[in-house]
């Protein structure tokens, strides 16, 4: 006991990661692929309850974390400024995601001489229109927003209450320090759920190690490739190059800094179940203020998917080359176009990218059956590629939160290049 709770608990979790592949690949292997599903669906449970604590602390958390933030920042104007430079650098950075999503894609080929034959066609749900998405943002009632978990509308009130407490000033003040202690005390809701973290990685990675195993990995073995060698390229250059170029901060600092959420985010595959952990690791561990954590990570976990945008670049590419589709110079970019807008529109849930891939595949001019098909054969794997790009979207938040912070003066250089307390 002494041990196990004197042990960090990035270690922990890791433990209950590589503990959790191990477990799901002998018990399939020893006792064949029912019994040993049978067995592991039995083990999730443990998964599904670390999930769904985090999941119940998202909506609270955002709101007054948002309305706290918003208020610690002390004047309207400072919101515009964060937000003009976390939007920007959110957009630079998924320019970049396509990038190497469209140079992997075009490196490894994956769709090459793959036969769809067996796959079963997956039929999908109508998209809703971008105009009605965007008009959505506002919501009509504020608390059936938070009833109903809708992120963006709780941002978009969260704020505007922030900036109306501000603007009542002395009378304000205690609603703000009403919101603060909330905040602070859901943050610590996360310590408590975060001891179940390593018990909860385990049973994930079991479960999927042990039905996905290694054959549906080799199945796919390029495509798989592409996507997990195109993230960690963009983890490493773009992420790593903006931390330690642009911002003259230390690499190694940032990533161990951040490894509980990565983790999370890799067993979970949901940006917004990790919101949580995000934040607190952007605070305690980095030394980003509340007010900056507070408003850009809620926002990341929602609009910045650069994980997602490479990832559909990559499928896109891989549907062109299994029906053979002849792409023209002008479908890369609008492919680009809309891979970076379709990952701005995912929910931070598993496999959300996936079927919104058909807007992508418009831009070719794909048959839905051929859709259809593509959508029907990543499906039963999605959850390996859905892994790694989750990775990558809280990733790509936190380095943002991280630069907006040291451009505004509210990152604490000390807390991020400290090593991290628990
Ligand atoms: N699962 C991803 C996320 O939560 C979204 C996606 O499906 O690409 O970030």
């Amino acid at each position: 006991m002494a041990w196990w709770f004197g042990t960090k608990l990035w270690k922990r979790v890791f433990l209950g990661l590589v503990l959790g592949v191990a477990f799901g690949l002998v018990v399939t292997q020893s006792m064949g692929p029912e019994a040993g599903e049978a067995l592991l669906v039995k083990v999730k449970v443990i998964g599904d309850i670390f999930i769904r604590l985090i999941r119940m602390i998202v909506v609270p958390l955002v709101f007054f974390t948002l309305v706290s933030g918003i208020y610690a920042m002390g004047e309207p104007k400072k919101l515009g400024t964060i937000g003009i430079k976390a939007f920007a650098l959110y957009l630079l950075t998924t320019f970049f995601a396509n990038l190497i999503g469209l140079a992997m894609g075009t490196i490894f080929q994956p769709g090459k001489g793959v036969d769809l034959g067996g796959a079963v066609p997956k039929q999908m749900g109508e998209a809703q229109p971008i105009g009605e998405r965007l008009m959505g943002i506002i919501p009509e009632n504020p608390f059936q927003a938070l009833v109903e978990g809708d992120i963006l509308a709780v941002i978009f009130f969260a704020l505007l209450l922030g900036v109306g407490i501000l603007m009542a000033g002395e009378t304000g003040k205690a609603a703000g320090k009403f919101f603060e202690a909330v905040a602070e005390g859901v943050l610590k809701m996360t310590h408590i759920i975060m001891e179940l973290a390593p018990f909860g990685v385990f049973a994930l990675i079991a479960y999927v190690a042990g039905t996905q195993g290694v054959a549906t990995f080799t199945a796919i073995l390029s495509l798989t490739l592409a996507v997990y060698l195109g993230a960690a390229l963009h983890m490493l250059i773009v992420y790593g190059g903006l931390i330690r170029i642009v911002l003259n901060l230390p690499f190694v600092d940032f990533f161990r800094g951040i490894l509980d959420p990565m983790m999370v985010a890799y067993s979970t595959s949901s940006s917004s179940a990790t919101l949580p952990v995000t934040i607190r690791a952007a605070e305690e561990n980095l030394g980003i203020s509340k007010s900056v954590a507070g408003s850009v990570l809620p926002l990341g976990a929602t609009i910045n998917m650069d994980g997602t945008s490479l990832y559909l670049g990559i499928v896109a590419l891989f549907t062109a080359q299994v029906f053979g589709y002849t792409l023209e110079p002008q479908h890369y970019v609008l492919i680009a176009l809309t891979c970076a807008l379709v990952s701005i529109g995912t929910a931070g849930v598993p496999s959300a990218s996936l079927f919104l891939l058909a807007i992508v595949l418009e831009v070719f001019d794909v048959t839905p059956e051929h859709t259809a098909l593509v959508v029907g054969f990543i499906f039963p794997f999605d959850r390996l590629l859905d892994m790694m790009r989750t990775v990558t979207n809280v990733t790509g938040d936190v380095t943002v939160a991280t630069a907006v912070a040291k451009w505004e003066g509210e990152l604490d250089e000390e807390v991020f290049r400290a090593r991290p307390l628990s």
